[in-house]
């Protein structure tokens, strides 16, 4: 059909382009979905938990995982980051928040209050935690929740003793040696206000725990290889 009114013509090939070019991009959100490892972003069954669980650390009770995360890491895991979640929310809640993709935030693990863990990015995948993607990429990074809010962001004895358990399994399965804490980005133990200014995280009383928290780790691994 030949169209004589100009414009109508005009407005059909402006529809044909804009239909091409949403084609392409749903065609592109396909592919991107597609490329997805399975199990992102949904509830999962005991038997899909535990089948991830398998890949990553048996200290695990909980697993919502995230799009929110370069997949695969593009590093030898080498380096383990503390953050603490500035909140006491629940392992669930965390997940919910993660979820989110205009938040652009995860973390590999996180700890909460009474010390349970929970996976929301695989260890072979690079979680978006610490504002740097060169710390991310060698880190293993884990949230512990906080049981004051505010002052001096105290976290729970139980999740302190469980991220000392967390770093040891880490350790051992990535043949990570020794943890290193120098108090700078050149140890293998960091914490996420080391690449951002504007951050306290992991909050004063993490902070003041780093090194005993790498000497824990560190007796630890030693008594292990021992035994
Ligand atoms: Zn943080």
């Amino acid at each position: 059909m030949f169209l004589k009114n100009k414009s109508l013509r005009f407005f059909s090939i402006f529809f044909l382009i804009f239909c091409i070019l949403t084609a392409i991009t749903f065609y592109g959100v396909y592919l991107k979905k597609q490329s997805l490892p399975p199990y992102i972003g949904k509830d999962l069954t005991t038997k899909e938990m535990n089948e991830v669980i398998k890949r990553n650390s048996p200290l695990t009770s909980y697993v919502h995982l995230t799009e929110n995360a370069d997949f695969p890491r593009q590093s030898k895991i080498k380096k383990i980051t503390i953050h603490h979640m500035g909140a006491n929310l629940t392992l669930e809640k965390l997940g919910e928040s993660f979820s989110k993709r205009d938040r652009q935030a995860s973390s590999n693990y996180a700890i909460d209050d009474h010390g349970n863990v929970a996976l929301y990015v695989e260890e072979e995948n690079r979680a978006w935690t610490s504002a740097n993607a060169d710390n991310d990429h060698q880190a293993i990074t884990i949230e512990v929740a906080n049981e004051t809010i505010g002052g001096d962001w105290k976290i729970s004895n139980q999740s302190y003793q469980k991220l000392i358990d967390l770093c040891v399994d880490i350790c051992q399965r990535h043949s990570i040696e020794k943890l290193v804490y120098t108090g700078d980005k050149n140890g293998n133990l960091t914490m996420h206000k080391m690449f951002d200014a504007d951050t306290i995280c992991p909050g004063p009383y993490l902070e003041s725990k780093m090194a005993d928290i790498a000497k824990s780790v560190n007796e630890k691994l030693e008594n292990e290889t021992k035994g």
